[in-house]
């Protein structure tokens, strides 16, 4: 069976963290969606096109990699884009929960589809992309957490003004 896996998230923007698990996954699966939230009630720092361009010019390498942006439900995209998993990252045991109701619930919504959970390298497991942004609006360095167009986007919005 081929399986479709779509990956969901704000990527806000995206980490060395989310990339670890795009390649994992594009080792398992036939096709992998990263599936780019609008989340307007997280009031992103750079609105979803950006946010898919972005990881759209570092997974250039994987062939079976496709981005999208979402504006509904995630279930009824995944029936859209004939996805049979959700993907999502666990890095620590503080996830867990949130992801485990996440999880409960979409199997209620859509029983077939099935939530496969992956760990990033180790180096990566404390990466959060609010973090990420919070130390690059207060000057810190980034530079190890983030792809490079990332870092540059980062310091043009933080160092205007
Ligand atoms: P969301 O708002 O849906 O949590 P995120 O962009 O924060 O969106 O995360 C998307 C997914 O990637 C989630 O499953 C999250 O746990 C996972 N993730 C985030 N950062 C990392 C990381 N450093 N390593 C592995 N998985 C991660």
């Amino acid at each position: 069976m081929n399986i479709t896996a779509i990956y969901p998230g704000t990527f806000d923007p995206v980490t060395n963290g989310h990339l670890d698990i795009i390649a994992r996954a594009a080792k398992l699966y036939h096709k992998v969606i990263v599936a780019v939230a609008v989340n307007r009630n997280k009031q992103p720092l750079f609105d979803v096109d950006q946010r898919v361009a972005l990881i759209g010019q570092v997974t250039t390498e994987f062939t079976n990699v496709e981005i999208i942006g979402f504006d509904n439900l995630l279930v009824d995209c995944a029936k859209q884009q004939e996805a049979n998993v959700v993907l999502r990252g666990l890095r620590a045991i503080s996830d867990f929960e949130y992801e485990f109701q996440l999880a409960g619930m979409n199997r209620r919504l859509f029983p077939e589809l099935e939530t496969m959970f992956l760990t990033p390298a180790e180096q990566y497991g404390f990466i959060s992309s609010s973090m990420i942004k919070e130390i690059a609006r207060l000057g810190g360095d980034v530079s190890a957490f983030v792809p490079d167009n990332v870092l540059q986007r980062l310091i043009e919005k933080f160092n205007r003004g």
